[in-house]
Protein backbone atom coordinates (compact mmCIF):
# COMPACT_ATOMS: atom_id res chain seq x y z
CA UNK A 1 0.00 0.00 0.00
CA UNK A 2 1.66 3.61 -0.99
CA UNK A 3 2.52 5.35 2.23
CA UNK A 4 0.53 8.54 3.29
CA UNK A 5 2.71 11.68 3.70
CA UNK A 6 1.20 14.69 5.10
CA UNK A 7 2.84 18.15 6.18
CA UNK A 8 1.99 21.14 8.26
CA UNK A 9 3.38 24.53 6.00
CA UNK A 10 3.53 27.01 8.25
CA UNK A 11 4.49 30.77 6.36
CA UNK A 12 7.17 32.12 9.36
CA UNK A 13 5.29 36.16 9.31
CA UNK A 14 4.35 36.18 12.79
CA UNK A 15 3.97 33.53 15.51
CA UNK A 16 1.54 30.76 15.62
CA UNK A 17 -1.62 30.69 17.66
CA UNK A 18 -4.64 28.76 18.59
CA UNK A 19 -5.66 28.23 15.18
CA UNK A 20 -2.72 27.04 13.96
CA UNK A 21 -2.16 24.80 16.46
CA UNK A 22 -5.31 23.23 16.45
CA UNK A 23 -4.45 22.66 12.03
CA UNK A 24 -1.17 21.46 12.97
CA UNK A 25 -2.28 19.02 15.67
CA UNK A 26 -5.25 17.97 13.13
CA UNK A 27 -2.87 17.17 10.33
CA UNK A 28 -0.51 15.37 12.37
CA UNK A 29 -3.24 13.56 14.21
CA UNK A 30 -4.74 12.31 10.91
CA UNK A 31 -1.26 11.05 9.57
CA UNK A 32 -0.30 9.38 12.58
CA UNK A 33 -3.54 7.44 12.45
CA UNK A 34 -3.39 6.31 8.96
CA UNK A 35 0.58 5.46 10.19
CA UNK A 36 2.28 7.97 7.67
CA UNK A 37 4.88 10.51 7.39
CA UNK A 38 4.21 14.20 8.72
CA UNK A 39 6.46 16.74 7.16
CA UNK A 40 7.29 19.93 8.41
CA UNK A 41 7.79 22.37 5.89
CA UNK A 42 8.42 26.84 6.17
CA UNK A 43 6.77 28.59 3.25
CA UNK A 44 9.08 31.60 3.14
CA UNK A 45 8.81 32.43 0.06
CA UNK A 46 7.62 36.16 0.32
CA UNK A 47 10.87 37.09 1.94
CA UNK A 48 10.49 40.51 3.23
CA UNK A 49 7.47 39.63 5.29
CA UNK A 50 9.44 36.49 6.08
CA UNK A 51 11.83 36.12 9.27
CA UNK A 52 14.49 33.48 10.49
CA UNK A 53 13.06 34.38 14.31
CA UNK A 54 9.72 33.53 13.55
CA UNK A 55 10.60 30.01 11.77
CA UNK A 56 12.66 29.18 14.65
CA UNK A 57 10.07 30.28 17.49
CA UNK A 58 7.43 27.94 15.04
CA UNK A 59 9.51 24.78 15.23
CA UNK A 60 9.95 25.46 18.79
CA UNK A 61 5.98 25.87 19.47
CA UNK A 62 5.44 22.72 17.84
CA UNK A 63 7.57 20.73 19.68
CA UNK A 64 6.13 22.77 23.06
CA UNK A 65 2.49 21.27 21.62
CA UNK A 66 4.37 17.82 21.61
CA UNK A 67 4.09 17.37 17.73
CA UNK A 68 6.88 16.01 15.77
CA UNK A 69 7.91 15.28 11.75
CA UNK A 70 9.83 12.99 10.17
CA UNK A 71 10.67 15.11 7.56
CA UNK A 72 11.89 18.73 7.70
CA UNK A 73 13.62 21.20 9.35
CA UNK A 74 16.34 19.77 12.04
CA UNK A 75 15.35 16.06 10.86
CA UNK A 76 17.05 14.57 7.38
CA UNK A 77 14.81 13.46 4.81
CA UNK A 78 15.34 13.08 1.07
CA UNK A 79 12.95 15.78 -0.54
CA UNK A 80 14.92 18.92 1.11
CA UNK A 81 15.72 21.66 1.31
CA UNK A 82 12.35 22.45 3.06
CA UNK A 83 12.43 25.56 3.18
CA UNK A 84 10.78 27.24 0.45
CA UNK A 85 13.19 30.26 -0.03
CA UNK A 86 16.01 27.43 -0.90
CA UNK A 87 13.92 25.69 -3.76
CA UNK A 88 13.09 27.94 -6.16
CA UNK A 89 15.19 26.48 -9.21
CA UNK A 90 12.12 24.43 -9.11
CA UNK A 91 9.44 26.73 -8.83
CA UNK A 92 11.22 27.78 -12.27
CA UNK A 93 11.61 24.22 -13.78
CA UNK A 94 7.57 24.47 -13.31
CA UNK A 95 6.85 28.08 -14.57
CA UNK A 96 8.79 26.97 -17.55
CA UNK A 97 7.05 24.00 -18.40
CA UNK A 98 3.79 25.91 -17.87
CA UNK A 99 5.31 28.57 -19.97
CA UNK A 100 6.02 26.15 -22.74
CA UNK A 101 2.75 24.44 -22.77
CA UNK A 102 0.93 27.73 -23.08
CA UNK A 103 -0.80 27.99 -20.16
CA UNK A 104 1.02 31.21 -18.91
CA UNK A 105 0.63 34.68 -20.23
CA UNK A 106 2.42 38.03 -19.29
CA UNK A 107 0.28 40.54 -17.82
CA UNK A 108 0.94 44.18 -17.60
CA UNK A 109 -2.37 45.40 -15.30
CA UNK A 110 -1.68 46.98 -12.06
CA UNK A 111 -2.95 46.33 -8.63
CA UNK A 112 -5.28 49.77 -9.36
CA UNK A 113 -6.47 48.66 -13.00
CA UNK A 114 -7.56 45.32 -11.28
CA UNK A 115 -10.13 47.59 -8.88
CA UNK A 116 -10.88 49.91 -11.88
CA UNK A 117 -11.96 47.00 -13.67
CA UNK A 118 -14.66 46.23 -10.85
CA UNK A 119 -15.58 43.20 -9.11
CA UNK A 120 -15.51 39.47 -10.55
CA UNK A 121 -18.41 37.40 -11.70
CA UNK A 122 -17.72 34.76 -9.65
CA UNK A 123 -17.37 37.18 -6.43
CA UNK A 124 -14.19 38.08 -4.21
CA UNK A 125 -11.80 35.69 -3.51
CA UNK A 126 -8.75 35.45 -0.96
CA UNK A 127 -6.57 37.38 -3.51
CA UNK A 128 -9.16 39.98 -4.51
CA UNK A 129 -11.57 40.17 -7.27
CA UNK A 130 -10.96 37.54 -10.05
CA UNK A 131 -9.13 38.62 -12.74
CA UNK A 132 -11.08 39.18 -16.22
CA UNK A 133 -8.05 38.21 -18.28
CA UNK A 134 -7.57 41.39 -20.01
CA UNK A 135 -4.10 40.72 -20.93
CA UNK A 136 -5.19 37.38 -22.10
CA UNK A 137 -5.83 38.19 -25.42
CA UNK A 138 -3.48 40.88 -25.86
CA UNK A 139 -1.18 40.42 -29.15
CA UNK A 140 2.17 39.80 -29.35
CA UNK A 141 2.74 42.84 -31.06
CA UNK A 142 0.87 44.60 -28.19
CA UNK A 143 3.12 42.24 -25.30
CA UNK A 144 6.29 43.33 -27.01
CA UNK A 145 5.43 47.19 -26.86
CA UNK A 146 4.44 47.10 -22.70
CA UNK A 147 7.41 45.06 -22.43
CA UNK A 148 9.68 48.14 -23.25
CA UNK A 149 8.34 50.03 -20.54
CA UNK A 150 7.12 47.12 -17.94
CA UNK A 151 8.41 44.04 -16.35
CA UNK A 152 4.94 41.79 -16.60
CA UNK A 153 3.52 38.84 -13.92
CA UNK A 154 2.82 35.83 -15.40
CA UNK A 155 -0.98 34.37 -15.21
CA UNK A 156 -1.96 31.03 -15.24
CA UNK A 157 -5.05 30.41 -17.43
CA UNK A 158 -8.08 29.22 -15.44
CA UNK A 159 -10.91 27.27 -17.23
CA UNK A 160 -14.22 29.38 -16.54
CA UNK A 161 -16.59 27.25 -15.48
CA UNK A 162 -15.76 26.53 -11.04
CA UNK A 163 -14.05 23.36 -10.83
CA UNK A 164 -15.01 20.72 -7.95
CA UNK A 165 -13.42 18.37 -5.62
CA UNK A 166 -14.35 16.34 -2.65
CA UNK A 167 -12.74 17.43 0.49
CA UNK A 168 -12.46 14.99 3.27
CA UNK A 169 -14.27 17.18 5.70
CA UNK A 170 -16.31 19.60 3.95
CA UNK A 171 -17.51 16.75 1.28
CA UNK A 172 -17.97 18.25 -2.29
CA UNK A 173 -16.73 22.00 -3.09
CA UNK A 174 -16.72 23.79 -6.22
CA UNK A 175 -14.90 27.27 -6.94
CA UNK A 176 -14.51 29.58 -9.79
CA UNK A 177 -11.08 31.83 -9.86
CA UNK A 178 -9.98 34.26 -12.21
CA UNK A 179 -6.48 33.92 -14.05
CA UNK A 180 -4.14 34.15 -11.23
CA UNK A 181 -0.49 35.10 -11.05
CA UNK A 182 2.59 32.69 -10.58
CA UNK A 183 5.55 34.69 -10.73
CA UNK A 184 5.21 38.63 -9.90
CA UNK A 185 7.07 41.16 -12.10
CA UNK A 186 9.42 41.83 -8.98
CA UNK A 187 10.09 38.08 -9.56
CA UNK A 188 8.47 36.18 -6.50
CA UNK A 189 7.05 33.45 -7.52
CA UNK A 190 2.74 32.87 -5.94
CA UNK A 191 1.87 30.44 -2.64
CA UNK A 192 -0.24 28.87 -5.30
CA UNK A 193 2.91 27.69 -7.22
CA UNK A 194 5.58 26.99 -4.91
CA UNK A 195 2.48 24.86 -2.66
CA UNK A 196 1.74 22.78 -5.62
CA UNK A 197 5.26 22.37 -6.67
CA UNK A 198 6.52 21.50 -2.67
CA UNK A 199 3.54 19.31 -2.27
CA UNK A 200 3.81 17.38 -5.13
CA UNK A 201 7.72 16.96 -5.17
CA UNK A 202 7.73 15.89 -1.43
CA UNK A 203 5.27 13.14 -2.37
CA UNK A 204 2.61 14.32 -0.28
CA UNK A 205 -1.17 12.32 -0.06
CA UNK A 206 -2.90 14.11 2.43
CA UNK A 207 -2.81 18.13 2.48
CA UNK A 208 -4.26 19.03 5.69
CA UNK A 209 -4.84 22.94 6.40
CA UNK A 210 -7.03 26.04 7.26
CA UNK A 211 -10.38 26.37 5.97
CA UNK A 212 -9.54 29.70 5.04
CA UNK A 213 -7.63 28.46 1.84
CA UNK A 214 -10.55 25.80 1.01
CA UNK A 215 -11.28 29.02 -2.36
CA UNK A 216 -7.01 28.61 -3.03
CA UNK A 217 -7.73 24.70 -3.81
CA UNK A 218 -9.32 24.66 -7.39
CA UNK A 219 -6.19 27.18 -8.13
CA UNK A 220 -4.36 24.25 -7.25
CA UNK A 221 -5.77 21.39 -8.82
CA UNK A 222 -5.84 23.54 -11.94
CA UNK A 223 -1.90 24.12 -11.64
CA UNK A 224 -1.69 19.71 -10.99
CA UNK A 225 -3.26 19.33 -14.19
CA UNK A 226 -1.64 21.29 -16.02
CA UNK A 227 1.93 20.04 -14.86
CA UNK A 228 0.87 16.47 -15.33
CA UNK A 229 1.08 15.97 -11.45
CA UNK A 230 -0.96 13.12 -9.47
CA UNK A 231 -2.92 15.40 -7.03
CA UNK A 232 -3.26 14.61 -3.06
CA UNK A 233 -6.52 14.50 -1.06
CA UNK A 234 -7.32 17.92 0.48
CA UNK A 235 -9.09 18.36 4.14
CA UNK A 236 -9.70 21.71 5.52
CA UNK A 237 -10.14 22.45 9.09
CA UNK A 238 -12.09 24.75 11.28
CA UNK A 239 -10.68 28.12 11.91
CA UNK A 240 -10.45 29.07 15.51
CA UNK A 241 -12.47 31.76 16.74
CA UNK A 242 -13.66 33.72 19.69
CA UNK A 243 -17.79 33.46 21.27
CA UNK A 244 -18.73 36.27 18.56
CA UNK A 245 -17.26 33.68 15.79
CA UNK A 246 -13.75 36.14 15.08
CA UNK A 247 -10.97 34.56 14.08
CA UNK A 248 -8.36 34.58 17.13
CA UNK A 249 -5.67 35.32 15.67
CA UNK A 250 -7.11 38.91 14.57
CA UNK A 251 -7.82 39.62 18.46
CA UNK A 252 -4.16 39.98 18.77
CA UNK A 253 -0.83 38.73 20.66
CA UNK A 254 -2.88 37.03 24.11
CA UNK A 255 -3.48 33.87 21.66
CA UNK A 256 -0.19 33.45 20.16
CA UNK A 257 1.44 29.78 21.41
CA UNK A 258 4.32 32.48 22.89
CA UNK A 259 1.71 34.12 24.88
CA UNK A 260 0.92 31.09 26.56
CA UNK A 261 3.85 29.69 27.07
CA UNK A 262 4.98 33.03 28.98
CA UNK A 263 2.20 32.79 30.72
CA UNK A 264 3.68 28.88 32.26
CA UNK A 265 0.82 27.59 30.54
CA UNK A 266 1.06 23.77 30.22
CA UNK A 267 0.37 22.79 26.46
CA UNK A 268 -1.56 19.25 27.62
CA UNK A 269 -3.55 22.44 28.49
CA UNK A 270 -4.37 24.09 25.59
CA UNK A 271 -4.21 20.37 23.24
CA UNK A 272 -7.30 19.29 25.89
CA UNK A 273 -9.11 22.38 24.92
CA UNK A 274 -8.77 21.84 21.27
CA UNK A 275 -9.49 17.82 21.90
CA UNK A 276 -12.68 18.87 23.54
CA UNK A 277 -13.99 21.51 20.67
CA UNK A 278 -13.31 18.72 18.12
CA UNK A 279 -14.81 16.41 20.41
CA UNK A 280 -12.07 13.53 20.24
CA UNK A 281 -12.86 13.90 24.42
CA UNK A 282 -15.68 14.23 26.17
CA UNK A 283 -14.72 16.69 28.69
CA UNK A 284 -12.51 19.63 29.52
CA UNK A 285 -9.33 17.79 30.41
CA UNK A 286 -5.86 18.35 29.76
CA UNK A 287 -4.52 15.64 26.96
CA UNK A 288 -1.40 15.17 25.22
CA UNK A 289 -1.47 14.51 20.89
CA UNK A 290 -0.31 10.93 21.43
CA UNK A 291 -3.45 9.81 23.43
CA UNK A 292 -5.38 11.54 20.71
CA UNK A 293 -4.33 9.66 17.71
CA UNK A 294 -6.59 6.41 18.70
CA UNK A 295 -9.49 9.34 19.42
CA UNK A 296 -9.21 11.72 16.06
CA UNK A 297 -11.97 11.87 13.99
CA UNK A 298 -13.60 14.33 11.94
CA UNK A 299 -17.67 14.31 12.33
CA UNK A 300 -17.15 18.09 14.07
CA UNK A 301 -15.01 19.26 12.02
CA UNK A 302 -17.25 20.40 9.22
CA UNK A 303 -17.39 24.26 9.95
CA UNK A 304 -16.12 26.85 8.89
CA UNK A 305 -15.35 28.16 12.80
CA UNK A 306 -15.44 26.17 15.93
CA UNK A 307 -15.71 29.46 18.53
CA UNK A 308 -14.10 29.01 21.61
CA UNK A 309 -16.57 30.28 24.63
CA UNK A 310 -14.96 33.15 27.18
CA UNK A 311 -15.36 30.60 29.94
CA UNK A 312 -13.36 27.63 28.09
CA UNK A 313 -10.64 30.58 27.82
CA UNK A 314 -10.82 30.66 30.87
CA UNK A 315 -10.40 27.30 31.83
CA UNK A 316 -7.32 27.01 29.54
CA UNK A 317 -5.65 29.79 31.54
CA UNK A 318 -6.85 30.24 35.17
CA UNK A 319 -6.68 27.09 36.72
N1 LIG B 1 1.73 28.61 4.37
C1 LIG B 1 0.30 28.66 4.46
C2 LIG B 1 -0.11 29.36 5.73
O1 LIG B 1 0.68 29.48 6.65
C3 LIG B 1 -0.32 27.29 4.46
C4 LIG B 1 -0.28 26.69 3.13
C5 LIG B 1 -0.91 25.33 3.00
O2 LIG B 1 -1.06 24.63 4.00
O3 LIG B 1 -1.24 24.98 1.89
O4 LIG B 1 -1.24 29.82 5.80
Amino acid sequence: MMERRGRFAPTPSGQLHIGNAFTALCAWLQIRQADGKFLLRIEDIDKPRCRTEYARQQLDDLRWLGLDWDEGPLVDGPYGPYEQSSREPLYEEALQRLIRKGHVYPCYCSRADQTAIGSAPHGLSSEGAAYQGLCRSMSHEERDVRAITKAPSLRFMMPEEALSFEDDIAGTQAYASGDYIVKRADGMFSYQLAVTVDDAAMGITDVWRGSDLLDSTPRQLALYEALELKPPRFAHVPLIGDAEGNRLSKRGRSNTLAALRAESIPPERLVGLLSYLAGWKQQLEPAQPQELIPRFHTEQLNQPIISIRDNQLEWLRFT
